[in-house]
């Protein structure tokens, strides 16, 4: 018998994956980053999480069958291992729903449209935000161009203004007070619970690759109706993040700058602090490697490759926000807000430092990927250069 090329299409396996699974392929293994989104899409909302220094994971609430197994689980629910992008084949699942087709091997940093460099016009927005103001400033223009009711952010606790918090914005004041970055975790998702009560149903979600890599996998997986408010997503590049203990236990300690002095940070190759009185502090990022959080040190993603717009601050001049165009979407949304003039931009390409570590962080994230998980994120990831052996001595 001969096969043809009208021989039927194998079918799609059946998702049957559920909490067992996520327990064991994704949380006990390291993999988990914390992001939440399996504990905001769990439609019995039994996925807890507890938003505090050392913890960041998701865990089970009902312990009938053991917390690493889940009843409604075994009756057939799968939402949490749909909503999850670190489960099974993640990446090529996000790549194929936003760009129809899997990265490349030499796509080191994802796949993208456009390059920009890019900052606010609006003196105020671009004063308060982190690099270029883009992020806050995309923010107002979605919101004032009635894309979106609400965004998904980092706000602070009242008492603490390092202590970063899930939080919902609605208007300009709101954008600006929750501009600028805070290098501890915050779980942004989190705040879609308060937007939904707020009667908010179109979110623009801000967030670190490990967040903004949710909702396409959400979709693509068909995780249902939770995964639709998510309607604009915007990806911060990110190495790691740090534990809350590094304010005491170093900045403080070490180095006498208390956390209520501190007016902002911010990571050039070494760790930036500018204080109340005026001072400003470098503090070697070899130093602060041992206040890594946990959930990023498997984490291959350092350009926030499933964002329809990623935003960083690498690049020779500080002002502005190095910025990724990826989808359809995230490309009329920046080139409108080009011609209007409420960001000015220009080409990427020109800075050859910010085009090298794109690549270079991202080929050094993708490296951290066990070898042991899905193989994608780690394929045409290049092996570390052989250090040249020392030469022999003298004599
Ligand atoms: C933890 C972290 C690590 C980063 N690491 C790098 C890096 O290694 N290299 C690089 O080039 N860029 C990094 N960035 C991105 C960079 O700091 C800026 O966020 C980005 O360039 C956008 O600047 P902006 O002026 O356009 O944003 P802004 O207008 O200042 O807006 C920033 C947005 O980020 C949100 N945000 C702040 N802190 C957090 C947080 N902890 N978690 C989630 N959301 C938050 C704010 O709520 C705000 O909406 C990192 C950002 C964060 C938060
Ligand atoms: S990576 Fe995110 S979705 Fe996956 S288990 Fe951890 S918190 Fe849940
Ligand atoms: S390194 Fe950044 S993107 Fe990766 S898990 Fe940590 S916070 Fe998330």
């Amino acid at each position: 018998m001969t096969v043809t090329d009208t021989a039927a299409p194998a079918k799609k396996e059946r998702w049957t994956a559920q909490w067992k699974e996520l327990y064991s392929e994704v949380i006990t293994t390291g993999l988990c980053t914390g992001c939440s989104g399996c504990v905001v899409t769990c439609p019995h909302d039994v996925i807890g999480y507890e938003h505090e220094e050392g913890k960041y994971l998701p865990f089970h609430l009902e312990e009938e069958l053991g917390l690493d197994n889940c009843v409604h689980g075994e009756k057939g629910c799968t939402t949490c291992t749909r909503a999850c992008p670190r489960f099974g084949a993640w990446e090529p699942s996000a790549d194929m729903h936003l760009f129809g087709r899997v990265r490349e091997p030499d796509e080191m940093a994802g796949i993208w449209r456009q390059l920009y460099l890019t900052r606010a016009s609006d003196e105020m927005v671009h004063k308060m935000g982190q690099d270029g103001g883009l992020v806050s400033a995309m923010l107002i223009w979605l919101r004032e161009h009635d894309y979106i009711d609400a965004a998904l952010v980092s706000g602070v606790e009242p008492d603490d203004a390092w202590k970063a918090k899930p939080a919902v914005v609605t208007n300009k004041d709101e954008i600006l007070a929750t501009a600028g970055s805070r290098y501890t975790y915050c779980a942004n998702p989190l705040a879609l619970r308060d937007a939904k009560e707020a009667g908010h149903e179109r979110l623009a979600l801000v967030g670190m690759g490990c967040q903004t890599s949710s909702p396409p996998t959400m979709w693509d997986r068909k995780a249902g109706k939770v995964s639709k408010p998510f309607q604009f997503n915007i990806g911060l590049l990110c190495s790691k993040t740090f534990d809350d203990a590094i304010f005491p236990e170093l900045f403080e300690a070490k180095y006498g700058l208390k956390k209520q002095d501190m007016v902002k940070m911010n990571i050039k190759g070494v760790f930036q602090i500018w204080m109340k009185d005026g001072s400003y502090h470098e503090i070697d990022l070899k130093e602060c490697h041992g206040w890594t959080r946990k959930g990023c040190t498997h984490c291959p993603d350092f350009a926030a490759e499933h964002a329809d717009v990623s935003t960083g601050g690498i690049g020779e001049d500080n002002d502005w926000t190095l910025t990724v165009v990826r989808t359809e979407l995230g490309e009329a949304v920046i080139e409108r807000m080009i011609a209007d003039g409420s960001i000015i931009a220009k080409p990427a390409q020109s800075d050859e430092t910010a085009m090298r570590l794109l690549r270079l962080l991202s080929i050094v994230s993708r490296r951290r990927w066990p070898q042991d998980a899905d193989p994608n994120p780690a394929v045409g990831v290049p092996p570390p250069k052989k250090k040249a052996a020392a030469p022999a001595p003298a004599g």
